[in-house]
């Protein structure tokens, strides 16, 4: 017999954990079911140990490329990778109780173990069945790794977390987020670091002006950038170093190899085939812009949806969207997956929105088109002989100049673009960013000085 729910969220990640949350939070009763950990990939293997690391990283450069012009004699003795590692573990392990107490007191029942649909309305799990009239599908993603020989002798995103050494020389392959991301911190943090890509440029669905600066910062800076290098085999030496072997012959050996070539959505073994949930070529959940699969009262959100985007606001958004429409009144509700903020944890950082320039142009026509940049070196590194450049666009549409598109690159980004996607997000014009007084002296004024 099975136990019945109103509602059961498979995969406690982001979008699951949020949708479980706001359904409770509005009378449901609700089962959370979870394989491994509470908070998903964003909080055990995502954004959360990312973004640490990423500070880690900060704190080497402001060390090791800053202080000594800020008049500060330091001598690092040594730097203890398993500390840093412990500290993040630690912060991590306090997310992980203040999401069950969370959880614990909407009065969301939790079950840790691997669900799988034995039907459109039933769940089981360790041999136990769950029900209930509406059932959301937020199982999120894995790491992808190449069909090529040798592959496995690398490791991917999940690896490079469960490091507990700080590896000496590291080959980096992708061009993506989280290539660009890890590639940084280890290079910041000490490793000899490569970073392989397989056309012109990382992040290249980037607007041109972000990734060429990248590129720029990378080529003065590090990390080495190895540009159309296409990974064809994999080879263990003796020594247990790696020889990474690419199309154009070229070999480099590192210590370790780490796989940042995309997700793949973890369709594959919860049973979808005992349901009518629909799923595109690539294994991802087909829905309508409620979050409705093809199966009446089967939802998905996150990663694991068809044309979604990877992004943790995002999941949590659509998980809590649906569940103010099915519990909370809201009969209308739904997430609006246009012109979301992002930010790429690079080294300086990223941080972009709306519609590129190329895109711009395409969309509007070149001459509805009117692009306002802004280039300068960050005052924290100005006045220091290791100096970074910050560059920042605006891209303009139509008659009324429009703000479609915002883009920056360097110290404090991460930061800077919150904030500014409130006014796109509201229609604002450049008329409407010129309005409003500069806040002296910031990096970010200059989105509101641009001529
Ligand atoms: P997930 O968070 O992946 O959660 C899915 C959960 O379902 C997992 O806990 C899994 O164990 C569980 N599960 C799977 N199958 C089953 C099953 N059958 N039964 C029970 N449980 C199951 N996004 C940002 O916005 N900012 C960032 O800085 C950022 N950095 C990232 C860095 C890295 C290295 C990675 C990999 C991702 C990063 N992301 C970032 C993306 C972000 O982590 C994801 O978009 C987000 O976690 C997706 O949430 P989700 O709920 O769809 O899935
Ligand atoms: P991605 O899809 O962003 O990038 C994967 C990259 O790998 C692509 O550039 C692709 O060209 C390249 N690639 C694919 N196959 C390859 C191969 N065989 N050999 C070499 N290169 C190959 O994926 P990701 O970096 O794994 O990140 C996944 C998602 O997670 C991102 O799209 C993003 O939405 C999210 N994420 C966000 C953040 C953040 O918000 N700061 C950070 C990390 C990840």
């Amino acid at each position: 017999m099975a136990q019945h729910f109103d509602y059961i969220c498979l995969g406690a990640g982001s979008g699951g954990i949020a949708s479980a949350n706001r359904a409770a939070m509005r009378g449901a009763k609700v089962l959370l079911i979870e394989a491994k950990h509470l908070g998903g990939t964003c909080v055990n293997v995502g954004c959360v140990p990312k973004k640490v690391m990423w500070y880690g990283a900060q704190v080497a450069e402001a060390m090791h490329l800053y202080a000594k012009d800020y008049g500060f004699d330091v001598s690092v003795n040594q730097f203890d990778w398993n500390t840093l590692v412990a500290s993040r573990e630690a912060y991590i392990e306090r997310i992980h109780g203040s999401y069950e107490r969370g959880l614990a007191n909407n009065k969301v029942t939790v079950v840790n173990g691997y669900g799988r649909f034995v039907d459109n309305h039933t769940i089981e799990v360790d041999g136990e069945h769950y029900s209930a009239e509406h059932i959301l599908i937020a199982t999120g993603g894995a790491p992808s790794i190449p069909a090529i020989p040798g592959a496995e002798y690398g490791i991917d995103s999940d690896g490079f977390f469960a490091l507990r050494e700080q590896p000496k020389r590291v080959a980096v392959v992708g061009a993506g987020y989280i290539a660009v991301e890890i590639a940084g911190v280890l290079h910041a943090l000490g490793s000899e670091t490569h970073l392989f890509v397989r056309k012109h440029a990382p992040l290249r669905n980037f607007d041109p002006m972000l990734y060429e600066t990248l590129m720029e910062s990378m080529a003065s800076e590090g990390p080495s950038l190895h540009t159309q290098s296409i990974p064809k085999e994999v080879r263990k030496n003796a020594d247990g170093s790696l020889t990474l072997v690419l199309e154009n012959a070229e070999e480099y050996t590192v210590d370790c190899l780490i796989w940042a070539i995309g997700r793949a959505p973890a369709t594959g073994n919860i049973g979808l085939e005992n349901t009518d949930v629909q799923l595109d070529p690539k294994g991802y959940v087909i829905t309508d812009a409620q979050q409705n699969t093809s199966a009446k009262g089967v939802y998905c959100v996150g990663d694991i949806m068809a044309g979604g985007v990877e992004l943790t606001p995002v999941a949590v958004k659509a998980g809590r969207l649906l569940s103010e429409r099915l519990f909370g009144a809201q009969p209308d509700a739904k997430m609006d997956y246009d012109c979301i903020p992002t930010v790429v944890f690079s080294h300086p950082p990223i941080g972009t929105m709306g519609l590129t320039e190329p895109e711009a142009k395409e969309r509007f026509g070149e001459d509805q088109v009117k692009v306002y940049t802004s280039s300068f070196t960050s005052m924290y590194t100005a006045v220091t002989a290791h100096r970074q450049a910050c560059k920042m666009k605006l891209v303009c549409a139509g008659a009324d100049e429009k703000v479609v598109g915002i883009h920056g690159i360097g110290f404090g980004m991460d930061e800077i673009l919150q904030g500014f996607g409130v006014a796109i997000k509201m229609g604002a014009t450049k008329a409407d960013f010129d309005a409003v007084v500069a806040i002296h002296p910031t990096g970010a004024e200059e989105f509101v000085t641009m001529r």
